[in-house]
């Protein structure tokens, strides 16, 4: 049996030989692996659509254990992504993310919509250091709510006042007011300005301070890492490399 649909490349590996299997995040399907049969051989033509985080077309046969892919086009190659180092493992750390804490063949549009869309404000981005670290976190931080893994942002965990929220608790799961902030000793202090973007109101990175931006990032990451058995290569990876550079 035949199917198609649309799909955002997440991942390659060595099948066998000549053969890989492609991770796609598909809008029809949700996230699904495919064969493609001699797709490492030169000649392929099945396999260049594949070679980023495209947003391609594709059709698949169905097999006894796997798929197997016999389609792949191009529809959207998310802007100048190619061009630049910073936007390509930015680029990474978002179809990581996507691709470790989605589950298999579980289709969720806006989970979709978030992730082209990303993708594509990542390829406009002239600064991919500072916007980039912004947009590929605040991209976790969606996609744990998104997942029904989000932690508590709106009141504090342990009275539930909307009021004075002051730190972060991983070990509480969430936000915790100034009364409250001595439940626990590892809770992280959050500045005042920082709260709305925790709590998803701030879109872009215009008013965040660079402090405020790491303070934003080591939550999110922190929070991640819970539900993560091993960290996300990318982001060890990428921040140690952008900071550096
Ligand atoms: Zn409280």
């Amino acid at each position: 049996m035949m199917y198609s649909g649309e799909g955002i490349v997440l991942r390659r590996k060595v099948l066998r030989e000549d053969d890989f299997l492609v991770t796609l995040l598909t809008k029809e399907y949700g996230k699904l692996s495919l064969a493609v049969r001699s797709g490492a051989k030169i000649k392929s033509k099945l396999s260049p659509p594949l070679a980023n985080a495209h947003r391609i077309e594709f059709a698949a046969v169905k097999g006894q254990e796997i798929d197997t892919l016999t389609f792949s086009a191009i529809l959207e190659r998310f802007g100048p992504l190619e061009a630049s180092l910073e936007q390509r493992l930015r680029a990474l750390q978002l179809v990581e993310a996507v691709d470790r804490l989605v589950g298999d063949h579980v289709a969720d549009r806006q989970i979709y919509d978030h992730l082209s869309e990303a993708l594509r404000v990542l390829g406009q981005t002239s600064d991919a250091v500072r916007a980039g670290k912004f947009l590929a976190h605040r991209f976790l931080w969606v996609l744990l709510h998104r997942l029904g893994t989000g932690p508590e942002v709106r009141f504090c965990v342990n009275c539930r006042k909307v009021a004075s929220l002051s730190s972060f608790s991983v070990a509480k799961g969430g936000m915790l007011c100034a009364s409250c902030h001595g439940m626990d000793a590892g809770a992280i202090s959050v500045p005042p300005r920082l709260i709305p973007f925790f709590q998803l109101e701030k879109e872009r990175d215009d008013s965040i301070a660079s402090g405020d931006l790491a303070l934003f990032s080591r939550i999110v990451y922190e929070w991640v890492a819970l539900h993560l058995s091993r960290p996300l290569n990318s982001f060890s990876f990428t921040d140690t490399y952008v900071s550096r550079g």
